[in-house]
């Protein structure tokens, strides 16, 4: 069968308390799952809190009370059939790492290593005292997934920020990498190293709204962490859906203080504060933009909270019409103008594939995300 699954996705409060600071309060993991799946049609949420000491014990709670099932090849499905993917970012040495396990067994088995190793483990990707290597080996050996999450980015990005090589710090190659949110796969293929390796589109979302901004479409023998194990294993992606990454935070380097365009390595000439380096550079260094083996599709979408003309009433009658990937990528244009106006149906119809080098976007950068200009 065919899903789409978002991987990465945090929680702003469980029990009353932030696990989150930075996060929407209204990110809860039942908001999460309900919205995943009826506002914007995904069949996999993989939830990167599961860690934190109130979410482990929610999800645990959800699991005693039948609401969650546990799925015969690990995972947990909700009443509407969405798989949620026990999930776990950390961060360690300044890089941020994903772990995906297949049961509650094998997460609090690792809480109970991981705990122990932080300062405050109910909060999320907290820092851990213990070496990628150890961690990835532990997580391994439960039957989990581990690879470097935004592994391009400048702020706690793998290759952004650590390495020129993967060697320099693990001994084989991961089983997957998420691009994170300013790059794409023709942006990296180039990184021959990582030729064995699956690439990962996931949303990073914050809040509600930003769920599924990236995803992949993969085809799984079952609806269960096995399936999505093994599609990441043997690449069985469809596509990867992805921001254009342009409209990503960290594209191009800027000034951190003020936020104009800068030259990596030096800094800025309006205010004098630091560069933070872009995504495009580095993988210029990198070599991302060589030559690469044949990669899955990847699908540049903006989201509809990204669109001009889609204010909170349009974006209800969209909503009206069926799920966000649905509206962005499958309705008939036609239905979309009836339902709100032909302006609006114009710019959606721009952003999908075909369109897309129509619209003009400007690129983000040192944090401040791009925009689609009018
Ligand atoms: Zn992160
Ligand atoms: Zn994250």
């Amino acid at each position: 069968m065919e899903i789409y699954a978002d991987l990465h996705v945090h929680i702003g409060r469980s029990k009353g308390e932030a696990v989150k600071i930075t996060a929407s309060r209204d990110l809860t993991l039942q908001n999460a799952l309900n919205y995943a799946k009826k506002v914007k049609g995904l069949d996999a949420l993989g939830i990167v809190d599961c860690g934190s000491e109130a979410v482990l014990a929610e999800i645990t709670e959800l699991i005693g009370a039948g609401v969650l099932k546990e799925a015969a090849g690990g995972g947990l499905i909700t009443d509407d059939g969405l798989l949620l993917v026990l999930g776990w970012e950390v961060e360690l040495g300044d890089v941020h790492y994903l772990i995906y396990l297949p049961t509650i067994e094998a997460l609090t088995e690792l809480a109970k290593t991981l705990w122990p190793r932080t300062k405050n483990p109910r909060l999320s990707t907290q820092r851990f005292a213990i070496s990628p290597q150890e961690l990835r080996s532990v997580a391994e050996s439960l039957g989990g997934l581990f690879f470097p999450a935004h592994a391009f980015t400048p702020h706690k990005g793998f290759y952004g920020r650590l390495v020129d090589s993967l060697y320099e710090v693990f001994d084989s190659p991961f089983v997957a990498i998420e691009m994170g949110l300013s790059s794409s796969t023709e942006m990296i293929a180039g990184i021959r190293e990582l030729d064995p390796t699956t690439f990962v589109a996931n949303s990073d979302a914050h809040s509600l709204q930003k769920i599924a901004r990236e995803f992949n479409q993969l085809e799984v023998e079952c609806l269960s962490f096995a399936g999505i194990k093994e599609a990441l294993e043997k690449e069985k992606v469809i596509a990867n859906y992805g921001l254009d990454p342009r409209l990503g935070k960290y594209f191009e380097s800027g000034c951190l203080r003020c936020g104009m365009p800068g030259e990596t390595g030096s800094i800025c000439s309006t205010c004098g504060g630091p560069i933070v380096a872009g995504v495009r550079p580095r993988l210029e260094e990198l070599g991302g933009f060589g030559e690469g083996r044949n990669r899955p599709l990847y699908v540049k979408q903006i989201p509809l909270e990204m669109l001009p003309y889609i204010g909170p009433r349009t974006l209800e009658k969209l909503q009206a019409l069926g799920t966000e990937i649905a509206v962005l990528h499958k309705l008939p244009i036609e239905q979309i103008a009836t339902a709100t106006n032909p302006q609006v149906a114009e710019v959606i119809s721009q952003a999908r594939l075909t369109g897309e080098k129509k619209l003009k976007i400007s690129f983000g950068k040192a944090g401040y995300y791009g925009r689609v200009e009018l």
